[in-house]
């Protein structure tokens, strides 16, 4: 005997069937005797996913998951769009604004953001001015 696990591509519906071997499944196939429980659709074929792969309490988890990256990146990206209407981009100039800002104590300018290398923001925290890393998502709608 052998176990296979079935989906309907028809409704999507996912189940479990026992056949005396892989020949029977073939025949019964053939001869149109297999069918959807669901939907009685014979649109039916064997599932590529082992169903513990797939069970409902591994399925809400990766649910799960995705939800809380989903919000993470919903919280990256409200901070980004505070940022960039706060703050000015310097790109690759950013420990150069960033010192150009200290050391001529313009406290009134808009604060800045941009990239800098670790190198860079180790020199900065040296001379006392300090800069914050926060995590930057891509933002498709650029
Ligand atoms: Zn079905």
């Amino acid at each position: 005997m052998i176990k296979y696990s079935l989906v309907c591509r028809e409704c999507d519906l996912t189940f479990e069937s026992w056949f005396a071997n892989s020949k029977e499944y073939e025949k019964l196939k053939r001869k149109k005797l297999l069918n959807c429980h669901n939907c009685n659709s014979y649109n039916v074929n064997k599932s590529l996913m082992a169903p513990s792969l797939i069970s409902k309490k591994n399925n809400d988890k990766i649910k799960n998951d995705y939800n809380k990256y989903k919000q993470i990146k919903k919280t990256i990206m409200e901070y980004q769009k505070f940022i960039k209407n706060n703050f000015r981009y310097v790109g690759k100039n950013f420990a150069y604004e960033a010192r150009t800002i200290h050391y001529n104590d313009k406290k009134k300018e808009k604060g800045i953001y941009g990239t800098a290398s670790k190198k860079d923001l180790r020199e900065l925290r040296e001379e006392g001015i300090d800069t914050q890393i926060i995590p930057w998502v891509k933002d498709n709608s650029n």
